[in-house]
C-alpha cells in the first residue's frame, strides 16, 4: 500500500499568547540557557487506566520575568475536567470564570484558567489535581494524524498525553524544563522526554523517573504494556518499545536508529538528547516528540518506513523538536526535515530529480491559485493542499537555497542555526538570516518565497543556433516568467544537447526580469535545449511537464462524477456510494449524475467516468491511443500489460480533451466489494496515471505514469537552415548527494 499521509508529524497546534517575551532574548548568547524565561515542573504522576484517571502533584518554579512582569497574580490554564484538590494557604489559587475574550488559550472549552498569587519574593508553589482524561476522536484536529483517533488520553490500552491535553498547568508560551515520577500498573512502560533516571517495581506498580533539563515546548507522557529493547550508540541510549515481543523488528529499528543518528550528527552537529526511543502506539499515528517517536503498529511493520518516515522522525530532533517552531510565524520544520531526510534518501538513490518533480506536481495539482497561501502561514498539514505548500514548496525553497549557496555553505548555515537556536524557538526569518550570513549578504534569499503565495511559471521560445567558428556555436532563446505579478529572482539551470556528444553542456543563468534574451556559447552544434531539466526550481509546472495523474482528479477544484445507469443494481449503488464519499471529502463543488442524464461532458471541471458500461467510456479512447493503451469491453491494454475485465479493477486518468489543465478519470470494476477499498486507497496513489487491482481487498497489481510528451521547456534548436533535428536529451552530469550514501548495516 502507498503510505503518503502520516509521513511524519507536527506537534498539535498550541496556543500562543500574544508576543513572546522570548523574542527579546533572540540575540542572547544561546548557551546561556538562564537567559530564557523557563517554567520548571517537578511532577509526581499516578496513572489509573481502569477509570482513565490521573493523579498529579506538581511543584512549580516560575521564572522571574513571569512573576515580576505581571505585577500581580499569575495566570495559568489546566484541563477543565481536572479537579484541583489541595491548596496551600500560602498561595491563593483562584479559578476564573470562563470568558473567551479574556482567555489566554483562545480555547476556553477544554481548559479552565486560574490565577495564583504568591507571597512577595516567592517564585515556587505546588498544585495537586486529578481527574479523567478520556480518549477523544480528534476530529479536525491539526497534526499529521488528523481526523482520526490518536489514542490520546488514558485507558487500559495505554497513555498518550501532551500539551494539547492540558494535563499539566501551562503559563502562556513559556518553555519548560521538568522532572517527572510516574507510577503505572505492573508491566507498563512509561516514556517521556529527556533521560530515564531510574525504573523500579514498587509493589504492584512500576515507577519511573524522567528528567528533562533541556528546555521543551511541552511535556509528553506516553506508554502502556510494552517490551523494551535497548542499545547504546556512543553516549546516546537508543530504545525500542513494542506491544508484542519481536526481537527481529526491534533490531531493524535499532540498526536504523544508529545509521541515521550517525548521518545527521555528521551533517548537523550532535544529537541534542540523551536517548532516542521508538514507541509503538495502538493507534496508527505518526508523531515525533523530542527524543522519541510514536508510531502505529501497522506503520512500523511496513518495511519502507525504516528508510522514509523513520529517518524523518529522527531528524525532527534537530528541526522542530531540537530547535522549536514559533508557530505564529510559520512552520519551517516540516519542509527542512523533508528536504534533509526524505529528499536526501532519494538523492542518495539517484532519484532526487524525480522526487522534486513529484513535489512540484503536488503543488501544481493541489494548490490552485485560490487555495495558495504563503509559507509563513503554514502551521501543520491537514490535507493535500497544506502538505503541498508546507512540505513540497518548502523543501523546494531549501533546495534552491542550497543550489545558490553551494553544499558547504548551506550545511555550515544549518549547523550554525542549530547551534544557536537549540532548545529555543526560531522563525523563517532566523533561518533566512543564517543563510544570508553564509552567503555574505545582508538580505536573506528566502523572503519572496516564504512571505508571499505563488510560484514562477517559465516559458521558452525562439530557440536558435548560430555558428561562430568551427566548433563554437551560440544558442539564443527568450525566457519568460509568465506568472502574474513581480518577477522572481532565479538561477535557471539549462542543458544543451550537442551533436555527437553523449554528455549535455550544462550551465545556469540569472533570470530576475519577466522576459530575458539569453545567449549561451557552446562547444559544438546545439540540437536541443532543456530548461531546468532536473527540477531544481520551485515553480508551477506546465501541464505538459506532468503526466495526467490521480492527484489531478483529487486536487481539482470542481468535479463531476458520472455514474453508469446501465450497470446492474448493486454496482450502481456501490458507485453512487463511492461518489458520495469522495464528494463529502472534496474541498469544492462535486456533482454526481447518471450518464443518461448527461448530454455531453462539461469542459470546465474534472470528470470521473464510472463503470465499464458508462456511455462516456469512449471519451477516453483518443487519449489512450496516444499512450499506446486501449479500453474494450474485455479489458484494458497498456503497452504490454493486460488488465482483463473479469479479474481486474482498473483506474486511469487522461487529459480532458477540452482543457489540458483538467483530467478525466475512469474507474471500472465488476466487483461490488472492491469499490469501498478503492475509494479509500486511491487518494494515496496520487502520482499514478493508471492502476490495476485484483480481488475485493483490492490489491494493487499494476501502476504507472504515462510517458511525457511536449514539455514546453524542452525545445529542439532551430538550425541555421531553419530545420530541427529530433534527439533525446543527452546525459546530465551525475550530482553528488548532500551526504555520501553509506551502507545501512554498520
Ligand atoms: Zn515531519
Amino acid at each position: 500500500m502507498e503510505h503518503s499521509e502520516r509521513r511524519a508529524r507536527v506537534k498539535p497546534h498550541r496556543w500562543v499568547a500574544g508576543l513572546s517575551a522570548f523574542s527579546l532574548f533572540l540575540f542572547a548568547i544561546p548557551t546561556v540557557l538562564n537567559a530564557q524565561p523557563i517554567v520548571k515542573h517537578d511532577l509526581r504522576v499516578v496513572l489509573h487506566p481502569e477509570d482513565h484517571r490521573i493523579e498529579v502533584e506538581d511543584a512549580i518554579m516560575l521564572p522571574d520575568t513571569l512573576v515580576s512582569a505581571s505585577g500581580g497574580p499569575v495566570r495559568f490554564a489546566l484541563r477543565a475536567g481536572l479537579l484541583v484538590t489541595s491548596r496551600d494557604p500560602h498561595w491563593a489559587i483562584t479559578p476564573l470564570a470562563p470568558d473567551p475574550s479574556q482567555s489566554l488559550s483562545g480555547h476556553p472549552e477544554p481548559t479552565r484558567e486560574y490565577t495564583v498569587t504568591l507571597p512577595k519574593g516567592a517564585r515556587t508553589f505546588a498544585l495537586s489535581y486529578q481527574g479523567a482524561i478520556v480518549d477523544e476522536v480528534q476530529e479536525g484536529k491539526e497534526g499529521e494524524g488528523s481526523a482520526e483517533e490518536t489514542g490520546r488520553g488514558l485507558s487500559s490500552q495505554g497513555v498518550f498525553l501532551s500539551g494539547s491535553e492540558w494535563w499539566y498547568p501551562q503559563f502562556g508560551d513559556q518553555l519548560v524544563t521538568f522532572a517527572m515520577n510516574v507510577r503505572a500498573p505492573g508491566g507498563w512502560e512509561v516514556i517521556s522526554q529527556g533521560e530515564r533516571m531510574f525504573r523500579r517495581r514498587d509493589g504492584a506498580l512500576e515507577e519511573v523517573r524522567w528528567n528533562s533539563p533541556e528546555p521543551q515546548d511541552e511535556i509528553d507522557l506516553v506508554g502502556g504494556s510494552l517490551t523494551e529493547y535497548r542499545r547504546a550508540v556512543g553516549k546516546i541510549s537508543t530504545l525500542v518499545f513494542l506491544r508484542e515481543p519481536d526481537q527481529a523488528l526491534a533490531d531493524q529499528y535499532l540498526d536504523a536508529t544508529a545509521h541515521y543518528l550517525d548521518i545527521y550528527q555528521k551533517l548537523l552537529g550532535s544529537y541534542p538528547y540523551k536517548k532516542f526511543a521508538l514507541v509503538e502506539n495502538f493507534r496508527e499515528t505518526g508523531f515525533g516528540m523530542p527524543s522519541f517517536t510514536l508510531l502505529g503498529s501497522k506503520v512500523i511493520r511496513f518495511p519502507f518506513i525504516l528508510h522514509s518516515s523513520y529517518p524523518h522522525e529522527i531528524l525532527h530532533n534537530w528541526w522542530g523538536n531540537g530547535v522549536f517552531v514559533d508557530v505564529a510565524t510559520g512552520n519551517w520544520s516540516e519542509g527542512l526535515t523533508a528536504y534533509l531526510a526524505d529528499h536526501l534518501v532519494q538523492e542518495q538513490n539517484g532519484t532526487g530529480a524525480a522526487y522534486r518533480r513529484g513535489a512540484l506536481q503536488r503543488y501544481a495539482d493541489y494548490v490552485a491559485a485560490a487555495r495558495d497561501f504563503p509559507l509563513v502561514e503554514f502551521r501543520s498539514r491537514h490535507d493535500p493542499t497544506t502538505e503541498a505548500v508546507g512540505y513540497s514548496k518548502a523543501l523546494m525553497v531549501f533546495h534552491m537555497v542550497r543550489r545558490e549557496l553551494g553544499d558547504e555553505a548551506f550545511i555550515g548555515a544549518l549547523r550554525g542555526f542549530f547551534e544557536r537556536f537549540r532548545f529555543r524557538r526560531a522563525t523563517f526569518t532566523d533561518l533566512a538570516l543564517a543563510f544570508a550570513a553564509a552567503a555574505g549578504r545582508t538580505a536573506g534569499p528566502l523572503a519572496p518565497w516564504v512571505e508571499k503565495p505563488g510560484a514562477p511559471e517559465l516559458k521558452v521560445e525562439g530557440v536558435a543556433a548560430f555558428k561562430q567558428a568551427a566548433d563554437r556555436y551560440l544558442v539564443t532563446a527568450v525566457v519568460e516568467q509568465t506568472q502574474p505579478g513581480a518577477p522572481y529572482r532565479l538561477r535557471v539551470p539549462v542543458a544543451v544537447t550537442l551533436e555527437g556528444r553523449d554528455e549535455a553542456y550544462q550551465t545556469t543563468f540569472r533570470l530576475d526580469t519577466k522576459r530575458l534574451g539569453v545567449e549561451i556559447q557552446v562547444p559544438g552544434r546545439p540540437l536541443r535545449l532543456d530548461v531546468d531539466p532536473e527540477f531544481d526550481l520551485f515553480r508551477r509546472l506546465d501541464r505538459n511537464e506532468i503526466p495526467p495523474a490521480l492527484s489531478q482528479m483529487f486536487g481539482a477544484e470542481k468535479v463531476l462524477a458520472v455514474l453508469p445507469a446501465a450497470a446492474e443494481e448493486s454496482l450502481r449503488e456501490a458507485y453512487r456510494q463511492l461518489a458520495d464519499s469522495w464528494a463529502t471529502s472534496h474541498d469544492g463543488p462535486f456533482d454526481i449524475q447518471w450518464d443518461t442524464d448527461v448530454e455531453e461532458l462539461p469542459t470546465d471541471r474534472a470528470v470521473w467516468i464510472m463503470g465499464w458500461d458508462n456511455r462516456f467510456r469512449t471519451a477516453l479512447a483518443p487519449a489512450l491511443n496516444g499512450y499506446r493503451a486501449a479500453a474494450t469491453d474485455q479489458g484494458v491494454t497498456i503497452g504490454r500489460t493486460d488488465l482483463s475485465r473479469d479479474r481486474h479493477s482498473v483506474v486511469l486518468t487522461v487529459r480532458h480533451p477540452a482543457d489540458p489543465a483538467l483530467a478525466l478519470g475512469w474507474i471500472a470494476t465488476d466487483r461490488v466489494a472492491a469499490l469501498p477499498g478503492l475509494g479509500r486507497k486511491l487518494p494515496h496513489y496520487g502520482k499514478y496515471s493508471y492502476l490495476g487491482f485484483e480481488g475485493d481487498e483490492p490489491t494493487n497489481v499494476a501502476k504507472g505514469e504515462w510517458p511525457l510528451t511536449g514539455s514546453p521547456l524542452s525545445v529542439l534548436v532551430r538550425q541555421t537552415d531553419g530545420t530541427t533535428i529530433d534527439v533525446p536529451t543527452a546525459k546530465l552530469a551525475p550530482r553528488p548527494a548532500l551526504v555520501k550514501p553509506v551502507p545501512v548495516t554498520p
